[in-house]
């Protein structure tokens, strides 16, 4: 692996099987995730961008083995963590944390604060003496901007952008090197969510640590990624340096889900409903490009033959006919 690859993501799969009746065995599946691959550097912003439905929370989860994929590799740090079981997961799981969309859903509303920090750090045993584990959650709690009065609080006594900065807590106890950030602003007003973005830049900076940001906005994913990833029912469509991909848009899916930026940003409404059409269901996805029932641009060979991944500039990958020689 090159040295600055921290996590390496090799044909992902999660399938879900779908049993057509209680008599009979699983016919068909949801391909949830399928066949994806990439990479994240070390102290880089991945973003991956969606609908919602298109895979990319299943991705995550996948990544960190939350839910087991159903095939493909994950390597972290140089390890397959894919082949890992036991204490060697549990291990490996500190160089790599999530951090949720509902910071209250997330928290055990009868821990305090101080627990809720603590939990990892005692389970990872690295600070072992009690002075060691409070100094650590003293430490950590002052890198989020939480005020240390409130560390015998519980998670009902706090609010939304204060709740995400204790779920952030008990993601970098342990200093991970990875951070999978699940739409983590998206259930927080505007002003809040600039707050916690800001945060996370700063935690980056300050720690080094690489994020792979899930977020169903562009815009906010405009401000913080490096690189970005699109997603649909499940593919990539593209995957480019977020500045390429928001100058140059290249797949007619990117294309409209940035023409719908303006629409969702003033009035405040789901991407789903300024794109055209209805998205197809993963358990019956269009034969040939996933996208070809909503594309504009689709062309007869759209809808027999699934276009490959390929790249149309260094850095700049696309799947889509419009690219390939197969016109
Ligand atoms: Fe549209 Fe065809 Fe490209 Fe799919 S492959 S995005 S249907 S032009």
């Amino acid at each position: 692996m090159e040295n600055d690859v921290l996590l390496k993501v090799e044909h992902l799969k999660k399938y879900y099987s779908i049993k057509t009746s209680s008599l009979k065995k699983a016919t068909s599946y949801v391909k949830a995730v399928d066949d994806i691959s990439f990479e994240v550097k070390v102290g880089e912003t991945f973003g991956v961008v969606g609908e919602s439905g298109c895979g990319k929370s299943t991705m995550g989860k996948s990544v960190i083995r939350l839910i087991e994929p159903t095939s493909g590799k994950i390597f972290l740090d140089g390890e397959d963590f894919t082949a890992l079981k036991g204490k060697d997961l549990v291990k490996a799981r500190e160089k790599i944390k999530l951090i949720f969309q509902d910071p209250y859903a997330s928290l055990n509303p009868r821990m305090t604060v101080k627990d809720i920090i603590g939990e990892p750090i005692d389970i990872s045993k690295k600070y072992p003496t009690k002075q060691q584990r409070d100094e650590r959650i003293v430490e950590v709690m002052k890198q989020v901007g939480l005020n240390l009065d409130y560390m015998y609080r519980y998670p009902h006594e706090f609010s939304g952008g204060q709740r995400q900065r204790i779920g952030i807590a008990r993601a970098i106890a342990l200093q991970p090197k990875l951070i999978i950030c699940d739409e983590p602003v998206s259930a927080l007003d505007v002003s809040i969510q600039a707050k916690i973005i800001n945060l996370l830049k700063q935690l980056q900076k300050d720690l080094g640590i690489a994020y792979i940001f899930i977020s169903h906005d562009l815009s906010v994913v405009k401000h913080i990624a490096d690189r970005v990833v699109v997603m649909y029912l499940g593919n990539v469509m593209e995957m480019a340096d977020k500045k390429d991909l928001f100058k140059n848009p290249s797949h007619p899916y990117t294309q409209a889900l940035l023409d719908a930026v303006p629409k969702i940003s003033e009035e405040r409404i789901d991407d789903k409903d300024v794109l055209s059409g209805d998205v197809p269901s993963p358990a019956n996805p269009p034969k040939g490009c996933c996208f070809c029932t909503r594309c504009p641009k689709a062309m007869e060979i759209c809808h027999s033959i699934k276009p490959e991944l390929i790249e149309i500039e260094p850095g700049h990958q696309c799947a889509c006919h419009l690219f390939t020689n197969q016109k």
